[in-house]
């Protein structure tokens, strides 16, 4: 408290319910020919695409599938690995609402 520090944060966008958001929320995955990868790490090559934690934990199946196509199924086992492997997500309270809310800066 009290002092601010300037940093910048960068924010990615969902492919699913498209908000921007910070990286440190948001789960990356490259793809590699038909192969998708969840880069937890943040440091493979490629094109990122990016997934909030929200989407990441929500059971939206049909928006996963919209967004990845083809991937969806390779996509949404990786998303179960990952948050069974990381059980705090972070999930808020029920709050299913993307507009307005939070407006960074
Ligand atoms: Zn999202």
């Amino acid at each position: 408290m009290g002092r601010t520090t300037t940093k910048h944060v960068p924010l990615r966008r969902c492919v699913v319910c498209r908000a921007s958001k910070p990286q440190a929320e948001m789960l990356r995955f490259t793809r590699d020919g038909d192969v998708v990868r969840l880069d937890l790490a943040r440091r493979l090559g490629g094109r990122g695409t990016w997934v909030c934690r929200d989407c990441a934990s929500g059971d939206d199946e049909k928006r996963l599938r919209q967004a990845f196509k083809g991937q969806a199924q390779q996509v949404m086992e990786l998303l179960a690995e990952a948050l069974a492997a990381h059980p705090h997500g972070g999930t808020g309270a029920g709050t299913n609402e993307n507009n307005g809310g939070m407006n960074v800066r």
